[in-house]
């Protein structure tokens, strides 16, 4: 059983992944057993150049973007990488979550959905009642987003990035990652607010 998965490989489930990573040597942190399905295959960093994402140099393709973010990420030993295969359900119970992909089955008490706002995301098993139509996507376009309540989705499960409803810039999206980072940190400190900063050593 992990405590947590996040579901995604795109700036806002790596940010999430972050945050909770660089915060692992706080003791409510620290027995946590999280965990990250980081499938980047179809994240719309692949088609893009990023002029305009804070601290990230002009010109920067946003493939380099998705490969150095996980080396990022993997400094951080909290957070374990698994098999990052398409996620196909994410079915509530009563312990929390579970969630499918081809070939793995998981257990998970929370779960932080950041898998962009492509329509195919109809089709994941579980999400039917949360389903919403994005309202800040360009005209003609048909794009998805999760009901939520700041970040929020239901009890045990946030939403982070385009799919939350934010507006698609890489750093809005990367953001929402990081808020509900910070939420679940407050989560794990029995909801008393927490967040993570680091000093020079
Ligand atoms: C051509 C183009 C150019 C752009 N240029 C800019 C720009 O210049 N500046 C800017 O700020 N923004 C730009 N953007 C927007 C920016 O890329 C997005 O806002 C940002 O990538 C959204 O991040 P995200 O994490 O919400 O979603 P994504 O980056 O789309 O990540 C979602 C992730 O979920 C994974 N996933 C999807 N389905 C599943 C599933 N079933 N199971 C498991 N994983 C799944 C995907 O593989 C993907 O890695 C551009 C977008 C495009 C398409």
């Amino acid at each position: 059983m992990y405590d947590l998965i996040i579901i995604g490989g795109g700036p806002s489930a790596i940010n999430c992944g972050l945050i909770l990573g660089s915060a692992h040597k706080k003791p409510y942190v620290a027995n946590k057993k999280i965990g990250i399905i980081a499938n980047q295959l179809t994240s719309d960093m692949q088609a893009g150049t990023y002029n305009n994402f804070y601290g990230v140099s002009y010109g920067t393709s946003g493939k380099d973007l998705l490969k150095s973010s996980l080396e990022q990420l993997n400094k951080f030993s909290n957070i374990e990488q698994l098999t990052p295969d398409l996620v196909s359900a994410i079915v509530k119970n009563a312990e929390g979550f579970e969630i499918k992909t081809k070939n793995d089955t998981y257990q998970a008490k929370q779960v932080v959905v950041a898998i962009g706002h492509n329509p195919k995301v109809r089709k994941i098993e579980g999400l039917e009642p949360y389903l919403a139509q994005h309202e800040k996507s360009l005209e003609g376009q048909d794009k998805v987003a999760l009901k939520n309540n700041d970040l929020k989705v239901t009890e045990g499960m946030y939403v982070a990035g385009v799919l939350s409803g934010c507006a698609s810039q890489a750093v809005i999206a990367a953001g929402t990652g990081a808020d509900v980072g910070v939420k679940i940190l407050t989560d794990w400190n029995d909801g008393v607010f927490d967040h993570h900063h680091d000093k020079p050593e």
